[in-house]
């Protein structure tokens, strides 16, 4: 469990009256006895938790009301956390998250929805061939990793089939780091990248990333009785996104078999720049609005090419992906 890290300032007590003034019932739980997991999968309202390694069955406490719980929630749980099949339990507190992955349903309907949280790391896996890389893909995962405040990783599998080299120049600029694997070769690299964090692998379908998440965890499916979509044996046979505890415990990864892309619709320009330091203190003196796109009149990032003082690739590649927010989706 990586729980530790919460201080007890950092909890969200949902059951808490908004306004002070209201005075507290007497018949208002405690949860004294309440214990700490982490939503491992959500299926149907059920969720799924390990707690103190065991997998559990919880539904949400009344007092979370609307609230949502997503895969990589810290919680706060009470009732039968045995984890004896038929045993239920009650999520009563969601911890405060670290990071909240986004994305609208699609552009058109920028309803939002928050597929997973807690994830430092968002691994945006690609083949490098069969299929072909889709850099407008890659450019919306990037958006929504740093919209996140996740650090993206390109994943470039397949390695033996062609030179990243191509593909790489094109984000060298944004200095997303990147790791590449081999068909039937070493993930040592890989590893190394998911020790101590947890993190959110995407791709499309046939990029090798089921491959490399059975490569990564044998045995996991079995132990939290998840079943990976592939073999689509088991309790958990949905698309929800799941998190598996990597062999040695000091790493999370969480698969998204049903994601496939963002829609960017919530994303909001003025937060995307943040994930750029160095491009974000040039703009300090746009016009209020500015969203630092091609087309802005006086945008700060323009003064900064005309006199020199910042990479023109790097800020092509920064507009390149505000641009992917607004773009369609297919
Ligand atoms: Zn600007």
């Amino acid at each position: 469990m990586t729980t530790g890290r919460y201080s007890d300032q950092d909890v969200e007590h949902y059951d808490r009256p908004r306004r002070r003034t209201r005075p507290r019932t007497k018949e208002r739980p405690t949860y004294d006895d309440a214990v700490a997991g982490v939503v491992v999968t959500v299926d149907r309202g059920r969720y799924t938790l390990l707690v103190e390694g065991r997998t559990v069955m919880a539904m949400k406490a009344r007092p979370l009301g609307r609230k949502g719980v997503v895969v990589g929630d810290r919680v706060r749980v009470v009732g039968d956390v045995s984890g004896v099949d038929g045993s239920l339990s009650r999520i009563v507190e969601v911890t405060e998250r670290l990071t909240v992955l986004r994305r609208t349903a699609d552009d058109d309907d920028p309803v939002e929805r928050i597929i997973l949280a807690n994830a430092e790391q968002l691994v945006i896996v690609t083949a490098l061939a069969d299929p072909e890389p889709q850099p407008r893909l890659i450019d919306r995962a990037l958006v929504a990793a740093f919209d996140a405040g996740m650090q993206p990783l390109l994943c470039l599998t397949k390695a033996d089939l062609a030179d990243p080299e191509t593909l790489l120049s094109t984000y060298r600029s944004l200095g997303v780091p990147w790791v590449v694997t081999r068909r039937g070769g070493d993930l040592a690299e890989v590893r190394e990248r998911l020790q101590e964090r947890t993190s959110a692998l995407i791709g499309s379908s046939g990029v090798g990333k089921s491959t490399l998440v059975n490569a990564l965890v044998p045995d996991a499916h079995r132990e939290v009785g998840i079943v990976n979509a592939v073999t689509g044996r088991g309790r958990h046979t949905s698309t929800s996104a799941y998190m598996l505890p990597l062999p040695g415990g000091s790493g999370w990864i969480i698969d998204t078999p049903g994601i496939r892309s963002f829609g960017l619709a919530h994303v909001r320009p003025e937060h995307l720049i943040e994930a750029f330091p160095d491009l974000d203190e040039m703009t300090e003196d746009c016009p209020r609005g500015c969203t630092h796109g091609d087309d802005e009149p006086e945008c700060g990032l323009d003064e900064a090419l005309t006199a020199a003082t910042v990479d023109p690739d790097r800020v092509a590649s920064f507009r390149r992906l505000l641009a992917a927010r607004s773009e369609p989706l297919y």
